[in-house]
């Protein structure tokens, strides 16, 4: 079995639409897969037609944007009804401050850059109007004027947390936001909590504090890791009894991430299924 639990869209920022994922990770020769946009479900309802039509599961889920003590902690989340008014609405939240938050980043970037509000906007042109914006749309922008050659290029300095351009969104405080999963019938793994090179991470500590909060599992396997953070995460997923997950964080043409190039094993994602509201989809034999 080939799990990949881990995969963005047009619904957020990933180069691909939902149903072209479904494809992919058909092609990628994956039996399941997850689409986990940022803080929205609203690619659930293509991703699950498409799956109907092709031999891959899928796994309904999404990547919230949740604030521990200073960290920027994304939170995987799983099968939880999407339909849950508490837990829709802090994502309705969450996507409104991130609005305001690219807004604020292109003002500080036209002082100096050839960019405007609608050249992100047309960049962002997925799921009209539904979809999470963020900072891959600002570089997209970027790039179509010529200001960087890539995504890549433009997170190394422009817009990199903690820039002169940078700008701060909402995020939920990442107990709370697995409490609202959890409510939501959704099943919480904390997404990359050993990427350093991404910004500061999770003490040990904390593991402990989100494990008692009620959080499911670790995505221990993820090209972010080294060997170092893979092996700690590992020994702290055995100590407080979490899942172990491995997957890709695919976002199309905007990373390098291949489908397929980290896995879940099959008795994890029946645990996660065990603890989950909505079901994974099975193709149909
Ligand atoms: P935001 O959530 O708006 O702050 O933007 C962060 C998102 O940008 C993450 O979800 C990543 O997928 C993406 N990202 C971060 N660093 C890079 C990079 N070097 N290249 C491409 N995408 C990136
Ligand atoms: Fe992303
Ligand atoms: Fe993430
Ligand atoms: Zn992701």
């Amino acid at each position: 079995m080939r799990i990949d639990l881990h995969a963005h869209t047009t619904a957020s920022d990933g180069t691909v639409s939902p149903a072209d994922l479904v494809a992919q990770a058909c092609d990628a020769e994956l039996d399941v897969v997850a689409i986990t946009d940022h803080d929205t479900t609203v690619g659930w309802g293509e991703a699950a037609e498409a799956a109907r039509r092709c031999g891959t599961g899928l796994v309904r889920g999404m990547e919230m944007s949740t604030w521990y003590r200073g960290c920027s902690v994304h939170l995987l989340c799983y099968l939880h009804r999407p339909d849950d008014p508490a837990l829709a609405a802090e994502l309705v939240t969450i996507r409104d401050d991130r609005v305001g938050r690219v807004r604020a980043m292109v003002a500080k970037l036209a002082q100096d850059y050839p960019i405007t509000w609608e050249d992100v906007v047309a960049q962002a042109a997925g799921a009209a109007g539904a979809r999470t914006l963020g900072r891959p749309h600002i570089a997209d922008a970027l790039v179509a004027k010529g200001v960087v050659a890539d995504r890549a290029e433009a997170f190394a300095d422009l817009i990199r947390s903690g820039g002169r351009y940078y700008v701060n969104h909402y995020c939920t405080p990442t107990e709370q936001a697995i409490t609202l999963v959890r409510a939501a019938g959704g099943v919480p793994v904390l997404a990359h909590p050993g990427a350093a090179a991404r910004g500061a991470i999770l003490p040990d500590e904390a593991f402990d504090a989100l494990a008692a909060a009620g959080l499911a599992g670790l995505e221990v396997h993820h090209r972010d890791h080294d060997a170092a953070q893979v092996a700690r995460l590992t020994a702290l997923a055995a100590r407080l009894d979490l899942l172990v997950t491995g997957s890709s964080d695919f976002h199309g043409a905007g990373k390098p991430n291949r489908l397929g190039e980290h896995l879940t094993e099959p008795d994890v994602l029946d645990a996660i299924a065990s603890q989950g509201a909505t079901g994974v989809l099975r193709p149909a034999s």
